[in-house]
């Protein structure tokens, strides 16, 4: 069994194996913090999504979905506030040239410290970090880091530049003349193509106060550091709802969006000891309240998902940039106002990679008389890339065609995959390494009286049933 720490790396390499996750470009030595998702990978992640959009739009009568482009007017970036302040204070190594992210350095030196069992020292450095993040006292950061002897990882010295902002946001040039008023940039977040469309939906939409806009699309940062795999790239996909409500019930819906959000993780079965809420101290430029879901990864517990009371931070500023009206007529209380906002904003990709770390084990299936061993993603069926396998015994007597008759009648109601080659055995295991919860073997016995096997995936029990009785059987699981 692979310990916590090779976990990751184990997940890694059976993402690349297995057809799930490439890195991008791989024939020209791939692109840093960049992914592409192969066969297996995509069709996850298109479950993921399509889950979460179920959950949002179709099971919230008061939610609806929009799909903004991804080059926006330049100004919008100027009113959200990104020009100015999205950025993340980072430091060089004079020595190795090594960049990081100053919070990421500091949380790194925390977690030696509580590993040393000094855990109040390493609390105590949190603390001020976070005061001085908050005060955007970058001086102070450096000396912070001085301090407390915090050393590069690959120099080993303590010879650090100043601390200094850093933007990040990509830009590039629209149309074919390059001057400063073509320069767009690509969106560092979705959000801000719910709140430039937000007039436009609440009037043709006829929407009421409380609603909600969802979205999901891609997102650009140029991050600092960008390792770790999916968790953290510079090309990524986010899942956003921007819910609007009448100022002074922020405090109600806030509290009301965390509960709800945590419940739709604990949805996909997942144990609640591997969330945990983390309350952020310091506030990004537009937040009045804002705290992270973590999920307990298997490099430790990490942010998966933010809820952001943003108040009427972002309509106020589109309303002074745009000179356009952001108001709602609430006609119960028979007042206009600015509405204020609750978001929910999960990332795809890392919880594509939560779903991985959930469902990835290693089994030793070892019996006195023989070794054995397998690599199972125990996805929860509902997301799994393929629903059912419909595997003939043999390549002959009349078995591949009733396999693909069974293929037939089931494609179209959820993802099957038909296969032939290589010994059964070998097929549940390459199944069992995609996570595919149901595998039906057509034998000889199916002839004579119109049963199959079907072979669960996590316990691996067989039985016989009627093939007439697999697509109700899978269908009833995948819900
Ligand atoms: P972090 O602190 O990890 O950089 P963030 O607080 O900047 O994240 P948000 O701006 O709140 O993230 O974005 C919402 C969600 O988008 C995050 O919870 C995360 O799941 C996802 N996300 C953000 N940045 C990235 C990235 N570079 N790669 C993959 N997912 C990301």
């Amino acid at each position: 069994m692979a310990t916590n720490d090779n976990k990751f790396q184990a997940i890694v390499s059976h993402c690349k194996e297995y057809g799930f996750i490439f890195q991008s470009s791989e024939i020209y030595d791939g692109l840093a913090a960049v992914y592409d998702y192969g066969q297996w990978g995509s069709e996850l992640k298109k479950n993921i999504r399509d889950y979460w959009w179920k959950s949002m739009t179709q099971m919230h009568e008061n939610i609806v979905g929009i799909d903004a482009a991804i080059f926006m007017h330049p100004t919008t970036w100027k009113a959200s506030g990104h020009v100015d302040n999205f950025s993340d204070p980072m430091i060089d190594n004079k020595d190795s040239n090594k960049r990081y992210r100053v919070d990421h350095l500091i949380e790194a030196h925390a977690d030696i410290l509580e590993k040393e069992g000094k855990k109040a020292e390493a609390d105590a450095l949190l603390a001020t970090m976070e005061a001085l993040l908050g005060k955007d006292d970058l001086a102070g950061l450096k000396t912070l880091i001085e301090d407390n002897k915090i050393k590069c990882t690959v120099s080993g010295t303590s010879n650090w530049t100043d601390v200094r902002q850093f933007n990040l946001m990509f830009s590039t040039q629209l149309g074919s003349v390059a001057d400063e008023a073509s320069e767009i940039y690509l969106r560092p977040e979705t959000a801000q193509g719910i709140f430039v469309n937000f007039l436009n939906v609440q009037k043709t939409g006829r929407m009421k106060i409380p609603f909600g806009i969802a979205q999901i699309g891609k997102a650009f940062r140029n991050e600092i550091v960008a390792r770790q795999f999916v968790f953290r790239m510079r090309e990524f996909e986010q899942m956003e709802m921007q819910f609007f409500i009448r100022p002074g019930t922020e405090d109600q819906w806030y509290e009301y969006w965390k509960a709800e959000r945590l419940k739709w993780h604990l949805s996909l079965g997942i144990s609640p000891e591997r969330y945990r809420y983390h309350d952020h101290v310091k506030l990004a430029h537009y937040a009045k309240a804002a705290c992270d879901i973590e999920y307990e990864f298997p490099i430790g517990f990490k942010e998966v998902e933010g809820i952001h009371s943003r108040g009427d931070f972002d309509l106020t500023q589109h309303q002074t940039y745009s000179k356009k009206k952001m108001q709602y007529f609430d006609a119960e209380i028979n007042q206009n106002y600015v509405p204020y906002v609750i978001e929910t904003s999960i990332g795809l990709d890392r919880t594509v990679l939560l779903i991985l770390s959930e469902a990835y084990v290693e089994e030793d299936l070892s019996t006195p008389e023989k070794q054995d061993s397998r690599v199972v993603l125990k996805f929860p069926p509902k997301l799994a890339p393929i629903k059912l396998a419909i595997l003939p015994l043999t390549k002959k007597d009349g078995l591949p065609e009733i396999g693909r008759q069974i293929m037939n009648d089931c494609k179209s109601s959820f993802y099957c995959f038909y296969e032939e080659k290589d010994a059964i055995g070998k097929r549940y295991r390459r199944m069992d390494a995609i996570g595919t919860p149901f595998c039906v073997t057509v034998d000889h016995q199916t002839k004579e009286d119109n049963t199959v096997t079907i072979r669960y995936r996590d316990t691996m029990q067989q039985e016989r049933i009627p093939i007439n009785k697999i697509l109700e059987i899978v269908q009833k699981q995948i819900i």
